[in-house]
């Protein structure tokens, strides 16, 4: 599988994550202060069918009081070019400027796995570029150019399959839309394999948020990308084609 470099680590969640996700769906119902609401004597199960049942009709705002953060790495600019498109999340990324690419890594796509011919030239064209880049920064230190000024311009030169390392924060709102769109096999493979390793996190960490978590058919219940479809699901067109004979 493509994904062996990828590493996945929750660092942090929000503290009583159910809790405040149960306290901030109740203040919106109860003439009672949410911080009252926290101390109640409410059992786990019933916080979570709770918040489950209000969650299925559509309200998702409190969600939004509750963050993962994840630390991820083994991962290339390609990927993380599509993260960071996510703009309701926040991102600290490994710096090209900051830190010089001293042992250039990479990752590799399946198909220049597949074929021998292509992973030969793939690796040609990286050493190629790696040994370019060093030649760069060894001529303009020599030139007086020295640390980070000679990195950013260096790295001009680097690829998108240049491996990195990026701290991600999501609110449970955010990876539910993330999911949706990052676990669905129209998504990139190098992107959904993220989205899995995060989801299956999620999963363990708040069930009653992210049990149902995945792609977007999961909530729909039809597949909204027609010929592309996987077809896990039906989709759209036939939904309707067959909800207008019924009528
Ligand atoms: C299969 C796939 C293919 C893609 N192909 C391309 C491509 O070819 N080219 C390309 O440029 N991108 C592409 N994208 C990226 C895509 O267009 C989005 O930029 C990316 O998925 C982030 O999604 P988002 O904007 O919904 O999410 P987020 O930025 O995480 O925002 C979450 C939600 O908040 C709301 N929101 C956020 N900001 C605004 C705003 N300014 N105004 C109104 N509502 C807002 C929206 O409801 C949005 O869905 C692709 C994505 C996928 C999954």
């Amino acid at each position: 599988m493509p994904e062996a470099k990828l590493k996945v680590k929750l660092l942090a969640v929000t503290p009583q994550a159910l809790d405040v996700i149960y306290s901030a769906f109740r203040q919106c119902y109860s003439p009672k202060y949410a911080a009252d609401i926290l101390k109640e004597k409410i059992s786990q199960p019933a916080k979570e069918k709770f918040v489950k049942k209000v969650l299925a009709s559509g309200h998702e705002s409190p969600l939004e009081h509750v963050s993962f953060t994840f630390s991820v790495a083994g991962i290339s600019r390609v990927l993380t070019h599509q993260l960071v498109r996510h703009r309701i999340a926040s991102f600290s990324q490994q710096s090209q400027r900051y830190v010089k690419a001293e042992k250039f890594s990479y990752i590799v796509p399946p198909l220049m796995r597949k074929y021998a011919y292509l992973g030969r030239k793939f690796s040609k064209i990286m050493r190629l570029l790696s040994q370019e880049y060093k030649e760069i920064i060894s001529f303009l230190e020599s030139q007086g150019v020295k640390g980070e000024a000679a990195n950013q311009d260096a790295r001009f030169i680097l690829p998108q399959a240049t491996e990195t390392k990026i701290v991600v924060t999501m609110n449970c709102r955010e990876l539910l839309h993330f999911f949706e769109l990052r676990c669905c096999t129209r998504a990139q493979w190098e992107i959904r394999a993220l989205a899995y390793r995060m989801l299956a996190i999620c999963k363990r960490e708040l069930p009653a948020v992210f049990a149902t978590a995945g792609p977007k058919c999961i909530k729909l219940g039809y597949c909204p990308e027609g010929k592309f479809s996987c077809g896990r699901y039906p989709r759209r067109e036939d939904v309707i084609r067959g909800h207008k004979s019924e009528r």
